[in-house]
């Protein structure tokens, strides 16, 4: 079940962002990278914010993060959202994306129980056939992932 009601508006994607949303169905987070400035940056644009340059291309990146920042809403501001409860809005920094950060939802922790800081990695939430959102859940570090790379 999608973390927010499936009758919640489906992105639309535009011209600028159309690859990102399209990676995110094949459950692939791409950022937009600058192969000018080599830095990252998001929402999708036509030109580097950082230097101005056109020369943009797309990075695939781990979608692991930490939690830059979150709000719990108890208010429906959507329609869609008139009853369903509580839920966080947060924004994640990505680990390998510069200062990216991205507005989504972490699906399985509590609202008492959201922090600043927490880590966490995404999570393909599918809310209607062949559409994928990237929302995130708590990483749970292994002893795998210790020390690599
Ligand atoms: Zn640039």
């Amino acid at each position: 079940m999608p973390y927010l009601p499936d009758t919640m508006p489906a992105p639309q994607p535009s011209r600028d962002d159309a690859p990102f949303w399209s990676a995110c169905n094949e459950s692939r987070l791409l950022i937009r990278h600058c192969t000018e400035c080599k830095r990252f940056s998001h929402p999708p644009m036509p030109s580097c914010p950082h230097c101005g340059s056109t020369r943009m291309d797309w990075k695939e990146v781990s979608g692991n993060g930490t939690v830059y920042t979150y709000t719990i809403s108890h208010h429906p501001t959507h329609p869609a959202l008139k009853g369903h409860g509580a839920y966080n809005v947060s924004v994640v920094l990505l680990d390998d994306a510069g200062d990216v950060r991205l507005v989504s939802n972490v699906v399985d922790v509590a609202p008492e129980d959201m922090k600043i800081g927490l880590p966490v990695t995404v999570y393909w939430d599918a809310v209607a056939d062949g559409v994928q959102l990237p929302r995130f859940k708590k990483r749970v570090e292994s002893n795998q992932n210790k020390g690599g790379e």
